[in-house]
């Protein structure tokens, strides 16, 4: 067998394409081959589909293909133009790459497959040895394809959640589908104001989605959502789960902690002792947890009655919850710390999204598992370039999509 016919069939090359010329260069660790079609040969009016129009011209192009072991390999080929009796001359798509990439079909496969593995952009770029812009490219068109055919028609629990490219900078929000069995992120957008929630309201609606059907909601304590959710989603009951309340305590505890390590130095450099639940303690935060646990400072006392606020979660219902967190907002009202009683009083005038939990019993594992995906891959990243990078790579690795690529096994195929 000629080696231009071994790699005709390595690439599934189907009539009228094969590989006419291979060259092959050490030096340079690149393989380059000349695909191409014999003169005469016919094809399909991309338009209608009619058989055997007959080639009008043709213009040379190059495609990056996977490597071949370490070396480097191009496809080059000239790409038809057929002239069609009823829609005149058009460009026929050639079967190994899609209009427009630069790439093969299976190297934006093996992209994906990086990225979604955990690899941030950056990375699988300098192991492709192209510049990450390119990338990108190839992953947006990816999730704006899948996302096209994504079925929302069966939500009836969403979660909303913010974060930030960069600390302070460019936020987005995230919606998620808070249903256990189809726990994705559904929509992810500029900004965390009101207007978010409508621009959602109207993507879930173009996916088939009814606003009528949502009935829970997930959220933190934020103005702009709690009104952007009851005006756009007419049956929707808030719930403020303790996933955000104890993000609301952590952060005054923090600030109580970070006021007093002012007076109390012994403090200083002992953020996660107050902030981790003590069994997720190291050794050396268990053992200043355990030194400092029984003095005096407001930040142990303040990290005490968070964590009884969150014991309020382990009650199975609103009849018992309700009298103890009656008692903690009592307790943490008078406890003279003014960041917990700050917190306490965020609370108290969000009492029924608090409590409805007790029913809806919207999962946190969902939100919490999601906000850990999108966490991991900003610090992997160290920051996002563009608000629209850390977009593409929250749907990446947490809406679910079905980016319909060939399996990395198959070769390039003609159908
Ligand atoms: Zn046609």
């Amino acid at each position: 067998m000629q080696t231009t016919e071994l790699f005709r069939i390595a690439l599934g090359l189907a009539e009228p394409w094969v590989v006419s010329k291979i060259e092959f260069s050490e030096s340079q660790r690149q393989l380059e081959l000349w695909l191409d079609f014999p003169s005469g040969s016919r094809f399909a009016c991309p338009e209608c589909g009619r058989d055997g129009c007959g080639v009008y011209d043709s213009s040379p192009r190059t495609w990056r293909h996977l490597n071949f072991f370490e070396h480097k390999t191009l496809l080059h080929a000239r790409q038809p133009r057929v002239e069609c009796p009823d829609h005149g001359v058009k460009t026929v798509e050639v079967p190994w790459a899609r209009s427009g990439s630069g790439f093969t079909l299976l190297m934006e496969a093996f992209i994906l497959v990086l990225v979604q593995g955990g690899m941030t952009a950056a990375q699988a770029a300098r192991l492709i040895d192209e510049h990450d812009t390119r990338l990108w490219r190839v992953l947006q068109h990816y999730v704006e394809q899948a996302r096209a055919e994504a079925d929302f028609s069966k939500v009836t629990a969403v979660g909303v959640d913010e974060t930030s490219r960069r600390r302070g900078h460019n936020y987005i929000s995230v919606f998620m589908d808070l249903e256990e069995e189809h726990s994705r992120v559904l929509f992810v957008t500029e900004g965390k104001d009101a207007g978010t929630v409508r621009r959602f309201k109207e993507d879930l609606q173009a996916h088939g989605g009814k606003a009528e059907q949502v009935e829970e909601a997930c959220l933190d304590m934020s103005a702009a959502f709690i009104r952007g959710l009851k005006d756009q989603f007419p049956n929707v009951h808030l719930t403020f789960d303790n996933f955000h309340l104890m993000q609301l305590l952590g952060k005054a505890v923090d600030e109580v902690r970070r006021q007093e390590q002012r007076t109390h130095p012994e403090l200083k450099r002992t953020r996660y002792v107050w902030l981790k639940n003590e069994w997720n303690h190291t050794e050396e935060q268990a053992r200043i947890f355990d030194e400092l646990k029984s003095s005096h400072l407001a930040t142990v006392r303040a990290t005490h009655i968070k964590s009884v606020l969150q014991d309020a979660f382990s009650f199975d219902d609103v009849e018992d919850a309700e009298p103890f967190l009656k008692r903690w907002y009592f307790w943490a009202t008078h406890s003279r710390i003014p960041q917990i009683i700050k917190a306490a009083k965020t609370i108290k005038e969000h009492w029924d999204g608090v409590l409805r939990w007790f029913t809806s019993r919207i999962t946190n594992g969902v939100l919490e598992a999601i906000n850990g995906l999108i966490q991991s891959a900003k610090r992997k990243a160290r920051g996002f370039r563009s608000t629209s990078y850390l977009i593409t790579m929250v749907y990446l690795i947490a809406a679910k999509l079905d980016f319909k690529l060939p399996p990395l096994t198959l070769a390039t195929h003609t159908k």
